[in-house]
């Protein structure tokens, strides 16, 4: 089977150094995103400039009918998928608990949790052994912060990302006598600009000392811990959620 792999949010961040590490790893990258065309557009021209098969498919992967539509795009520009990455993710506001905001808290869940079960459903759907598939492997891209719970910043993030992993569990349960392996990776402090997202992007500088490797980690380590979990050399890891967390 040919190697294919849709990754959720990879314009930027963990995901984009995915995607690169996908294509020169072998596979034909499906680029989702949900706004930065330019971004999405930047990674594609990298992959193809190495030779390598991307495409960036724009959707909202917390909306159902997007789910539906980027996947049939993936497909019919690379045929059936082989790999899914569940990486695209939002941090909502830094805040209290008693400040925070109804939407915020929707939103925050809509993207790091139910973008991941509609992705995780329409793989198994067409990958399934049960249903025909040929089999698969998912990741889910998670955080550390599912530990830590992250008092008086990110307790909507920490929580939702906690609900991902006890997903990442279950599904993966559920789905191991059909060919499907799910994992996912913990991550810690990771370069990107989710941070500044958060509304405080010296939070980066403040925390990387506090970490046991004294240094925040980049996309590119948590991307080789995906593509680990993805290959046959990972063939009897399903449920695992691996830290990639410099210690923590
Ligand atoms: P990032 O640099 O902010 O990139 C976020 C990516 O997600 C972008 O490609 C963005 O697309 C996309 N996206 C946002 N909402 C989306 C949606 N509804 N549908 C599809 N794509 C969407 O983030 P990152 O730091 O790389 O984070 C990647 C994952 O790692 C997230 O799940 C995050 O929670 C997790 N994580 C990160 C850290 C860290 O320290 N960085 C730590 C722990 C866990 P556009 O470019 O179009 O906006």
């Amino acid at each position: 089977m040919s190697k294919h792999v849709l990754i959720t949010g990879a314009s930027r961040g963990i995901g984009a150094a995915t995607a690169r590490l996908a294509a020169l790893r072998g596979y034909a990258v499906a680029v989702n995103y949900v706004a930065n065309d330019a971004a999405a557009k930047g990674v594609v021209d990298w992959i193809t400039a190495q030779g390598a098969r991307a495409l960036a498919v724009r959707g909202d992967m917390s909306s159902e009918a997007d789910v539906e539509r980027v996947f049939g795009e993936a497909e019919a520009a690379f045929g059936p998928l082989s790999a899914l990455v569940n990486n695209a993710g939002v941090p909502g506001k830094i805040g209290r608990v008693e400040n925070l905001d109804l939407g915020v808290l929707k939103r925050t869940f809509e993207v790091n949790v139910y973008a991941a079960f509609l992705c995780a459903r329409a793989f198994a759907r067409r990958a399934s052994v049960k249903r025909g598939g040929a089999g698969g492997a998912i990741v889910n891209v998670s955080s550390m912060a599912s530990k830590t719970g992250s008092p008086n910043e990110l307790v909507h993030y920490a929580a939702a990302k906690a609900a991902l992993e006890t997903f990442n569990y279950g599904f993966a349960a559920e789905v191991a006598t059909e060919g499907i392996r799910v994992n996912a990776v913990s991550c810690g402090l990771i370069e990107t600009d989710i941070h500044a997202e958060a509304g405080d992007a010296s939070r980066l500088a403040r925390y990387a000392t506090r970490m046991p490797m004294a240094r925040a980690g980049k996309p590119e380590e948590v991307a080789n811990a995906i593509l680990w979990l993805l290959s046959e050399e990972a063939s009897y890891v399903t449920g695992a959620t691996l830290p990639v967390a410099g210690g923590r």
